[in-house]
């Protein structure tokens, strides 16, 4: 997964290159996700990253933690953890809708939709991620709090909120875009998250 959205770009403009150097059977806009990896895999089997991926055996309860420092998640300072009921249809779609080139994020993917379905929502203990999941849902984390399938800890309150303090500042919206490259505060204005200053996110809300 890009480190940041230089990477994704980087990424990007190579793909393009790829795809107008060769010739396809189908134009690029009219295939799926997965259609395009698999496209991809074939034709150029240097962009895979193989990597085995063992999906857990273990039931996951109803609550999942995607970033904290638990993780050791650079500059996470508050821990979020997300309710599985209610992202089980966010993660069928996004499971059909995009593709990793690393085969275990992707084979993570692939499975997070039916484990999430099988969960333990009577077990109120904080279920970890295993790598490759986080790298799934990480990127994610503002859009869970948004939708309010999330809560986040924030370790000088001592507390959950379910929200984190938004549009008020580094936030700029544009249109259904959100750009974001500021830190995250509780409503007490504690601090939670600091990022990179060339870690900037386009949110499609
Ligand atoms: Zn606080």
């Amino acid at each position: 997964m890009p480190s940041n959205s230089q990477d994704y770009i980087g990424i990007r403009n190579l793909i393009n290159l790829l795809y107008r150097l060769y010739s396809r059977q189908k134009p690029l806009a009219e295939m799926t996700p997965q259609e395009v990896g698999e496209h991809l895999s074939k034709k150029f089997p240097i962009t895979v990253q193989k990597e085995p991926y063992e999906p857990p055996k273990h039931r996951c309860s109803r609550w999942i933690l995607v970033n904290g420092p638990v993780y050791a998640d650079e500059g996470f300072f508050g821990t979020i953890i997300v309710e599985v009921s209610k992202i089980v249809d966010w993660m069928t779609q996004h499971a059909n809708g995009v593709f990793s080139s690393n085969t275990a994020e992707q084979k993570a993917r692939e499975y997070l939709p039916r484990w999430l379905e099988g969960a333990d929502t009577t077990d109120e203990t904080i279920t970890l991620l295993d790598k490759h999941q986080r790298e799934v849902l990480q990127g994610d984390c503002l859009r869970f709090l948004w939708s309010d399938w999330a809560k986040v800890w924030c370790p000088t309150c001592k507390a959950w909120h379910p929200r984190i303090q938004e549009h008020d500042f580094g936030w700029v919206q544009t249109g259904r875009i959100t750009l974001k490259f500021d830190d995250w505060h509780c409503p007490e204005g504690h601090l939670l998250n600091t990022e990179r200053p060339l870690d900037i996110r386009w949110i499609v809300r």
